[in-house]
């Protein structure tokens, strides 16, 4: 049986997501049709609004809201500008602050280095962090990739950029469970890897 267009196209479109397999793209999409109506509007008004209400932060590439240039960390006179935390994705940055043991600024690199999946530095926000510490006001960068084979390689590859600049380079202590993702860390596993946290190189 042909399925009629409008199911198809969001069958196609949700199998793109990750972790959604044509299965549960499937189900997903039947639960819709037959959902309330404002249950599909809401969907639908999110989505649209996902990206026409955000932007991306000038400074640290952080997500923000739309129309602003700077996020509200990095306009914070509160926060240390001197410590940058690097990770790897925005929901890294909302772990972090969910432990409200951190006071320094973030850069997001939005990915890590991927061979395998053709992410090199260039896919990165590397090249935005080195001017950042070029120019000046930084005394340490904090290393705060995933503890996964690609959040280690991009967090050794950072070292070896950043070192010449004469700044402290630290990577979070080990302790996270290894291969996870940071923004599933419970808050005191965050907290102690972040205190303890070691000089890199
Ligand atoms: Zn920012």
């Amino acid at each position: 049986m042909l399925l009629p267009a409008p199911i198809q196209n969001l069958i196609t479109a949700l199998s793109r997501l990750p972790g959604i397999g044509p299965k549960t793209a499937s189900r997903l999409t039947f639960f819709l049709l037959h959902a309330p109506d404002d249950l599909a509007q809401d969907l639908a008004n999110s989505l649209t609004n996902l990206k026409s209400g955000t932007a991306y932060c000038q400074v640290c590439f952080n997500i923000t809201a739309a129309g602003r240039d700077i996020c509200e960390i990095c306009e914070s006179q509160e926060r240390d500008s001197g410590t940058v935390c690097v990770v790897e994705e925005p929901s890294d940055v909302l772990a972090l602050e969910r432990t409200a043991g951190y006071e320094g600024r973030y850069h997001v690199l939005h990915g890590a280095l991927s061979p395998i999946e053709g992410i090199g530095p260039d896919d990165l926000r590397i090249r935005e962090l080195l001017e950042r510490v070029r120019l000046g006001g930084i005394r340490e960068i904090i290393l705060a990739t995933n503890p996964s084979l690609e959040g280690d390689a991009t967090a050794m590859y950072l070292q070896q950029r950043l070192s010449p600049l004469g700044i402290h380079i630290t990577r979070l202590a080990r302790g996270l469970p290894v291969g996870g993702d940071l923004e599933y860390a419970d808050q005191n596993t965050l907290l102690r890897a972040l205190s303890g946290r070691q000089e890199m190189g």
